[in-house]
């Protein structure tokens, strides 16, 4: 791969590595992010809940969706503001940063007006109007990796979003951050298959952070059974992070009930993952 097509992105040597200052937290450095909640902000009350069990639990980064990118045309579409505004005073509350979606242009200015971190989802990871736009909202922004997509089309993407050009009135963030989610395959025993070779992949090109979802990135019943260990695997492929969808009361959550799991079990999981992290040199 010619990697000189990568100006922004690409390491100028090996220990080049871009830090995220997130707040209580840096990501891209010696620690092991935890972005953890529920797949949307269904009430004040559950939002609230979620976040005092992730912030106890170990968890640095309250994730929930407020405008949902529904595959079906007939299911919820999230709560907008009102989530916003629930999501925020949970972050606030309990002194914990909060990421969501912005699935358009439209929507960019409110999830920057409430969230401390933008998320761009899957489905628009090759949206290059949408990726240009972020330069104007000067935030740490996570994309997600399509789940079609190659190495080279996952580091256009964030090249995209990174990528300043005055004289194209192109102003660019230098503070993205990937998201590994899984991608299609053949198999039938899980939604999407996590691609855990994309963490050394990417980085052995570019100095941007990189975390990976292990939730979206199984998908379906049972797979939360694997959660544990593909976390494990996720800390000791030198991952940056990673995110997990919990809820309060996971078989009443709106959306994605079944790979989500309880604050319980939240709370092992982000024990599991210390001896690793400490293995690698890294802190959780
Ligand atoms: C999400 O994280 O809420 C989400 C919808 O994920 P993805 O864009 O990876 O499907
Ligand atoms: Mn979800």
């Amino acid at each position: 791969m010619n990697t000189n097509e990568f100006k922004n992105i690409a390491k100028k040597g090996p220990d080049d590595r871009t830090a995220i200052d997130l707040g209580p937290v840096g990501l891209g450095g010696d620690s092991f992010v935890i972005f953890a909640g529920p797949c949307r902000v269904e009430s004040r009350t559950q939002i609230m809940e979620a976040a005092q069990g992730i912030k106890e639990a170990g968890g640095h980064v309250l994730r929930a969706g407020a405008f949902k990118p529904c595959t079906h045309p007939h299911c919820d579409w999230g709560r907008g503001e009102t989530a916003l505004r629930e999501l925020r005073e949970a972050g606030d509350t309990y002194q914990i940063p909060v990421i969501t979606e912005a699935m358009s242009r439209s929507q960019l200015p409110l999830v920057h007006e409430y969230s401390d971190i933008i998320q761009i989802g899957t489905r628009n990871a090759q949206n290059y109007e949408l990726l240009r736009e972020l330069g104007e909202y000067p935030k740490p922004t996570m994309l997600k990796r399509g789940t079609w997509m190659n190495l080279r089309e996952t580091l256009c993407q964030a090249e995209w979003a990174y990528f300043a050009d005055p004289a194209r009135g192109v102003s660019g963030n230098p503070q993205i951050f990937m998201c590994e989610r899984g991608s299609v395959h053949f198999n039938d025993h899980m939604r999407w298959t996590l691609d855990l070779a994309m963490i050394p992949s990417f980085k052995q090109v570019s100095h941007l952070p990189i975390i990976v979802d292990i939730s979206h990135g199984t998908g379906g019943p049972g797979n939360t059974a694997y959660y544990r260990d593909l976390a494990r695997a996720a800390v000791a492929v030198g991952a940056d992070g990673m995110m997990v969808e919990v809820h309060p009361d996971p078989a009443r959550s709106m959306s994605d009930a079944d790979q989500t799991i309880s604050l319980k079990e939240f709370a092992g999981l982000v024990d599991a993952i210390r001896p690793v992290a400490a293995a690698v040199g890294k802190q959780v």
